[in-house]
């Protein structure tokens, strides 16, 4: 079976930027917020399930989940968010699964996953964890510059993710992205040489 890595790291770390330069230099990547977007669309495998747990308030005139009206529901309804995850992840993580397993020609796949030490579904499948580290307020600035969300919403994300600390300590490889993007290209390089050698 190919060698699976996760990439994970807090919001605006720099996971997308390091997924698509690994991919230009040969890996195959996993993305599992885009099997999430593709579970939501209009005629995709979790409608269903969310449509009868939440009915049709959530849904766009597409049919397709109105994902900025549910962001705004479980950002303040702990049990909507509950009930949202216990639908949406398993599917996931049955998804990524099954296309990391799929045969490749490529060296090894990268499996991203925002919050993978949350979620304790990933470690037992994958061969080891890459984290994406930079300060915390190169995250916020990084999240400001890129999404509609304000410093708050910001700060209070990163306050229910996983700190800095922790996630470093059950890291099995680190790339800090704190420097320019060139920097990152360089060591984003070396590690695709070590992983890819392995
Ligand atoms: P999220 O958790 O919100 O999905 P992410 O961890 O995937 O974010 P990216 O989307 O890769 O992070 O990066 C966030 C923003 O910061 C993007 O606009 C990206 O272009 C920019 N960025 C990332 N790394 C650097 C860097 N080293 N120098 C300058 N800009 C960067």
């Amino acid at each position: 079976m190919n060698t699976c890595y996760g990439l994970t790291g807090g919001i605006g770390s720099g996971k997308s930027t390091v997924a698509k330069l690994l991919e230009e230099l040969g890996a195959r990547v996993v993305d599992t917020d885009e099997i999430s977007h593709r579970l939501t669309a209009a005629n995709g495998l979790a409608l269903p399930a969310i449509q009868q747990a939440f009915g049709d308030t959530y849904l766009d005139k597409d049919g397709a989940l109105d994902r900025a009206k549910m962001r705004a529901l479980v950002f303040s309804d702990m049990d909507a968010k509950q009930r949202l995850q216990a639908i949406l992840h398993p599917l996931i993580l049955k998804q990524a699964k099954s296309d990391a397993r799929s045969p490749t020609e490529a060296p090894y796949t990268l499996v991203v996953v925002p919050l993978l030490f949350e979620s304790a579904r990933y470690r037992d499948w994958l061969n080891g964890v890459i984290v994406v580290d930079c300060p915390a307020e190169q995250q916020v600035a990084r999240t400001l510059q890129r999404s509609a969300l304000d410093e708050s919403m910001v700060r209070a994300i990163m306050a229910q993710q996983m700190d800095r600390a922790s996630r470093l300590q059950h890291a099995d490889e680190v790339i800090l992205n704190d420097g320019s993007l060139e920097q990152l290209k360089g060591r984003v390089a070396e590690l695709h040489k070590r992983l890819a050698e392995r």
